[in-house]
């Protein structure tokens, strides 16, 4: 028999951006019972990106609107833009069972620790600082003023990697989609804080 588990594990992955998280999450949502949360934000969408599947695309006006309404689980200003995790979709998916994944900011990891602090934090770091420029500039999505931005922000970022729970450094990405599996999988294996349940089944 199974274990019965009546609630989802959460799991935030963070990460200095360029540093495969987006990739790394693709893979893991492809796991029955894994769901990948999807966030609102203010910017504007890269070319190849669905409304509604990467982000729910919103202005402003509606982000504020959202927030004044207690939507969020989280929610940060990163790089000029505004990011939430939107709460009701993530309780959801934690009650029926699944195990969730947002990919979010550290700042956004730790107001969510502070929240839920069942949740489990997990960094991905690069395998040096020359990979992550690279990377974010082989991915042709952003312009040489914002890589900039984002490679001054990722030590910002690194420097907060002692509040995290489990790390992993992205150097090959199939090993690295394997490590991340694993915290998963020995997350689930956890034993509850309630015992009873499990205990009563052997009495
Ligand atoms: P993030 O979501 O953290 O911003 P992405 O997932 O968009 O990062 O990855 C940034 C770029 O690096 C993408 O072009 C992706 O294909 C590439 N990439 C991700 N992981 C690896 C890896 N292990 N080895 C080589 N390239 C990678
Ligand atoms: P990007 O613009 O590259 O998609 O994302 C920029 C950064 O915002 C990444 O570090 C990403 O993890 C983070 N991010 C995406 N969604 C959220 C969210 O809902 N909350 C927070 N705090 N950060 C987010």
């Amino acid at each position: 028999m199974g274990k019965n588990h009546s609630r989802g594990n959460l799991f935030v992955i963070s990460g200095p951006s360029g540093t495969g998280k987006g990739t790394i999450c693709a893979e893991l949502v492809k796991e029955d019972g894994i769901d990948l949360s999807v966030s609102m934000t203010t910017r504007a969408p890269r070319p190849g990106e669905v409304d509604g599947k990467h982000y729910y695309f919103a202005s402003r006006e509606e982000f504020l609107e959202n927030i004044e309404k207690d939507n969020f689980l989280e929610y940060a200003t990163v790089f000029d833009n505004m990011y939430g995790t939107p709460k009701d979709a993530v309780l959801k998916r934690l009650d029926r069972g699944h195990n969730v994944i947002l990919e979010i900011d550290v700042q956004g990891g730790l107001l969510v620790k502070k929240a839920m602090p069942e949740a489990i934090l997990v960094f991905i770091l690069p395998p040096s600082n020359e990979v992550l420029r690279q990377r974010l500039e082989g991915r042709g999505t952003d312009s040489p003023e914002v890589i900039e931005k984002r490679l001054a922000g990722a030590l910002n970022e690194i420097k907060l990697l002692g509040e995290y729970d489990y790390y992993v450094v992205n150097d090959d990405l199939a090993t690295a989609i394997d490590e991340v599996k694993g915290i998963i999988r020995a997350e689930g294996q956890r034993v509850p804080a309630k015992v009873a349940p499990i205990v009563s089944r052997y009495e």
